[in-house]
């Protein structure tokens, strides 16, 4: 009988540097984790014993020692406008979603960071979920690695996936450690091989976080402000009691102050009737980001039940827009996409049972970008 250690290292989250260090712990050659990467990440094998450019021995010592694991999909589901979501079954009982919007010109994917979100967003309904737990690395990327097999095997495209976007449940950068590899696989030539442009990861503004992601992996930034001013947004938005709007649009400015490959920032406003969607806060919008390279994707807000908010009519959205635009700011709203298998914003559960659902309907806000 083999001895297994009680638990084995899961591959399926390590980036260059990851493997490179288990390798060499192992005795191994530091190349070794390239070919890995390619095994797992790019031909999708999860088998140490059909990786057969690693030798015989070393393949068996892999399989004791290591695994390479994907959570279980427990459900799928379609919506008429093509929009796709996976439930996903984690570790120790909680679950996630993962949402694909296909459009012409490209595919998104949508992926979450953590177990429920601990910020305490009043128009987002995972609130009331609160934090379970942090997803591990190899969680985050499974969302990517499960989805890409999934479409290849479907449509022969193992390009389907063209964007990813770190907007479904959770806050990303309250889950640093592990949402940093996952980010470099994304962007390594021998796993998913996406330029940083098409890598977007939506923050509600933890200030220090943003300035490290700025240092150590700079993809496209997407920040949920929602609020002009410090009184509505620490209302909507509490993180912002801590970091107000101001630190905020510092931190910003800082992300793309270098340029590279960062154009601008993209600002998240979800619109709420009453709330925020007045021509004076439209105002206020374009005085605050004079000088920050910007983009604005107003969300009409998706209501779940309980919420006190409704959704801007149409036409004060448009007037909102009309404003920003008039003064030159770069203005689209999102169309709602997956409304009808809750996909759309603010309505990803990572739910399993339909009567829990309906009772407690929390919310992981998988935010559809298509700017
Ligand atoms: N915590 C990160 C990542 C989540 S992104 C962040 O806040 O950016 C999810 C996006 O959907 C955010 O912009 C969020 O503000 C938005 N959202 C949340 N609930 C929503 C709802 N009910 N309707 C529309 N958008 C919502």
């Amino acid at each position: 009988m083999n001895e297994q250690p009680a638990t084995r290292q899961n591959l399926m989250g390590l980036d260059q540097q990851g493997l490179e260090a288990f390798f060499l712990d192992m005795g191994e050659k530091r190349f070794r984790a390239r070919q890995v990467m390619q095994w797992i990440h790019q031909h999708g094998v999860l088998d140490f014993d059909s990786m057969t450019n690693l030798g015989k021995a070393l393949r068996s010592r892999l399989a004791e020692v290591a695994e390479v694991r994907a959570p279980r999909v427990i459900l799928r589901k379609q919506s008429d406008d093509g929009t796709r979501k996976w439930l996903l079954q984690l570790d120790g009982g909680g679950a996630v979603e993962t949402v694909f919007i296909p459009e012409s010109d490209r595919g998104t994917l949508c992926v979450s960071s953590q177990v429920g979100c601990a910020l305490d967003c009043s128009f987002c309904s995972t609130a009331q979920q609160g934090l379970s737990r942090n997803m591990s690395s190899a969680e985050i990327i499974s969302q990517l690695w499960l989805v890409r097999q999934e479409l290849l095997a479907e449509t022969g495209d193992s390009r389907a996936i063209s964007n990813v976007v770190l907007m479904g449940m959770g806050e990303p950068l309250l889950n640093f450690n592990q949402v940093l590899p996952a980010l470099r696989l994304m962007l390594d030539d021998f796993a998913y091989g996406l330029s940083k442009r098409r890598v977007t990861l939506s923050t509600a503004g933890v200030v220090p976080a943003m300035d490290r992601l700025r240092e150590e992996c700079d993809v496209a930034l997407a920040v949920s402000l929602h609020a002009p001013d410090d009184p509505l947004r620490d209302e909507l938005v509490p993180i912002n009691r801590k970091f107000p709007v101001a630190e905020l649009m510092d931190a910003c400015r800082r992300y793309v102050r270098d340029r590279n490959h960062k154009t601008h920032v993209t600002f998240e406003y979800v619109m709420l009737d009453g709330v925020n969607d007045q021509p004076e806060q439209a105002r206020a919008l374009v005085k605050l980001l004079q000088g920050v390279p910007a983009k604005v994707n107003l969300i009409p807000f998706n209501p779940f039940p309980g919420t006190v908010y409704r959704c801007s009519p149409a036409d004060v959205i448009a007037r909102f827009q009309d404003i920003l635009h008039h003064h030159g700011v770069r203005t689209i709203t999102r169309r709602t996409r997956g409304d009808d298998i809750d996909a759309a914003c603010g309505q990803l559960v990572g739910r399993v049972n339909g009567r829990a659902r309906r009772i407690r309907r929390a919310s992981g806000a998988a935010g559809v970008a298509t700017a």
